[in-house]
């Protein structure tokens, strides 16, 4: 319950930005700081239990969406994010991985400035105690990382396969600089997963200038011309409006940032006449650009019994590229302990071999039906949209059958299930791939940066048009970073925290 009228700054979405920024912003104890966000302060307790984290989208602490059908499959996608605090970092698969730096090279492409990858070292730095210690690692940062101490002996038989198809060793494979395969950092302490609440906001409860609201869904955002100067929101069964002597900054994610602006009359003008929304502000990149990470998986059979998991389930991973011309790696090869659910037959006891183009070309959108904040969002991904990500996906498979084939998983007496060994032309397994493939969870995009037409947010976050409004989560990001995204939005929202104090 806020106890305050009037705040510096007000933040939308308690996730993995809102969290850093609740915290940044109000160790200025001159700054009066507001965190508004849709679930819950009390999340399931699988939640702390890193193996559990598969079953934590479809509890209480996540939103349940689903994208429209998708071309290859014909069928939606499940796509998770999460809606509590701590939102996607709470039920995350706590892999923690800078981008390659190659994949930060086009975040200028439309002319945003100062997001290199050199840019954001210092934040990416500033976010993190790298328990391994390698060079260009933080040592003095909330989040404490490092890879699984005993990775499950499965996941090390691959790695071993890995180096014996020819693949390089990497070092540090979280660090943004390597390629190869290697363990990588995990958000897990002593056990527990380490949420952006946990090592960010817990610790700041305590100050007098920061006010969390909770169950709180904003409804729209306010406006005094084109001053923003606050939101609505209801709390309790009450709409309240909170008002915002400073900054609104958006951290409700790729989707709820994008869905805010879009309601409050903030896009491209004919989504918004369609969705019978007065148009406020015309901006018409809002909602476009979404791109996000497919995945796919070979499950597979094992006649040796796998140890039951003890981390995240993907201890192991790399990073390659599907041709040598490739610009940077832009595929990745994950490790996985469990045999995922597969179309072909059920399998009780195996692993998976997941692989995801990293670049991907493919563009969607985010839409609307209506200024109803609780009507859900229209979610298109467009995966496989793009004939590259198809060649990217192939090249990976045909990287991670290599890897199965090696004689260091020989004695673990495996058969792939699925796709199976009926799949062996490059139509059979890019059909396969494009009909059963799954969200990574990575999507990105929405409110992209840049300084042209269709940037939403300039280079320093600000909304183009209007004024005291930023956005600061996973939406900003112009292209896909090549690894899982958590550890560039962190890195993203700590230097909006500079940003935003004028540092
Ligand atoms: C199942 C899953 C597994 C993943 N695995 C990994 C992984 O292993 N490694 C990795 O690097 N990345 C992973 N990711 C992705 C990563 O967690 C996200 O990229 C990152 O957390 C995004 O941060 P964010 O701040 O942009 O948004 P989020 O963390 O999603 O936060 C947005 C918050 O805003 C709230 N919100 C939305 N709308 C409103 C509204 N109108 N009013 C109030 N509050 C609102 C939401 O409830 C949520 O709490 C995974 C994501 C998921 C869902």
């Amino acid at each position: 319950m806020s106890s305050l009228s009037v705040y510096d700054y007000i933040l939308v979405g308690a996730g993995t930005a809102g969290c850093v920024l609740a915290d940044r912003l109000s160790q200025d104890e001159n700054a009066r700081v507001l965190l508004v966000e849709a679930g819950s302060a009390t999340l399931p307790d699988a939640v702390t239990h890193p193996p559990a984290w598969p079953a934590l989208a479809a509890s209480a602490a996540g939103w349940g969406d689903v994208t429209v059908a998708q071309r290859g499959s014909g069928a939606p996608v499940a796509f998770p994010r999460g809606k509590g605090l701590g939102g996607s970092s709470a039920i995350n698969a706590m892999v923690f991985a800078r981008g390659h730096h190659t994949s930060y090279e086009s975040w200028g492409d439309h002319g945003a400035k100062g997001w290199t990858f050199e840019d954001l070292l210092p934040y990416f730095q500033r976010s993190e105690t790298a328990v391994s210690g390698a060079t260009g690692r933080g040592s003095n940062g909330p989040l404490f990382v490092a890879p699984a101490a005993e990775p499950n002996e499965v996941l090390l038989a691959c790695l071993n396969g890995a180096v014996e198809a020819g693949h390089r060793r990497a070092f540090d494979i979280s660090g943004g600089l390597e390629e190869g395969f290697a363990p990588v950092d995990l958000n897990i302490v002593a056990g527990r997963r380490q949420s952006a609440a946990d090592a960010y906001l817990t610790p700041a409860l305590k100050r007098h200038n920061l006010d969390v609201v909770t169950d709180a869904v904003v409804h729209r955002l306010v406006f005094d011309g084109t001053r923003c100067t606050g939101v609505e929101y209801r709390a309790q069964g009450q709409v309240r409006t909170a008002a915002a002597a400073g900054e609104v900054v958006l951290t409700a994610g790729t989707v709820g940032s994008a869905q805010l602006l879009l309601r409050s009359g903030i896009g491209p003008e004919r989504d918004l006449r369609r969705a019978q929304v007065d148009v406020f502000h015309a901006l018409p990149g809002v909602g476009q650009n979404l791109h996000d990470h497919p995945r796919a998986n070979l499950v597979y059979r094992a006649q040796r019994l796998v140890p039951a998991a003890r981390n995240n389930h993907g201890e192991i991973l790399g990073l390659l590229r599907s041709a040598p011309e490739a610009d940077g790696p832009d595929v990745q090869i994950i490790f996985i302990d469990i045999p995922v659910p597969n179309p072909v037959a059920p399998v009780e006891n195996g692993f998976t071999i997941g692989v995801s183009p990293l670049r991907p070309a493919s563009r969607g959108t985010l839409r609307i039906t209506s200024a109803d904040p609780y009507a859900p969002p229209v979610i298109d991904p467009n995966y496989f949209s793009e004939e590259q990500d198809v060649q990217a996906v192939l090249s990976g498979i045909t990287a991670a059958r290599r890897i199965a084939w090696s004689s260091a998983l020989a004695e673990w007496g495996i058969e792939e299930v699925s796709p199976g060994l009926s799949a062996v032309d490059r139509q059979s397994i890019s059909d396969h791939a494009r009909r059963y493939f799954g969200s990574y969870c990575h999507p990105v995009g929405t409110c992209m940066m840049g300084e042209d037409e269709v940037s939403v947010v300039d280079s320093a976050l600000r909304v183009r048009g209007l004024d005291g409004l930023r956005v600061a989560d996973a939406a900003v990001i112009p292209s896909i970073p090549s690894n899982n995204t958590n550890a560039t939005v962190y890195a993203i929202a700590e230097k909006a925290a500079d940003l935003l104090r004028g540092a």
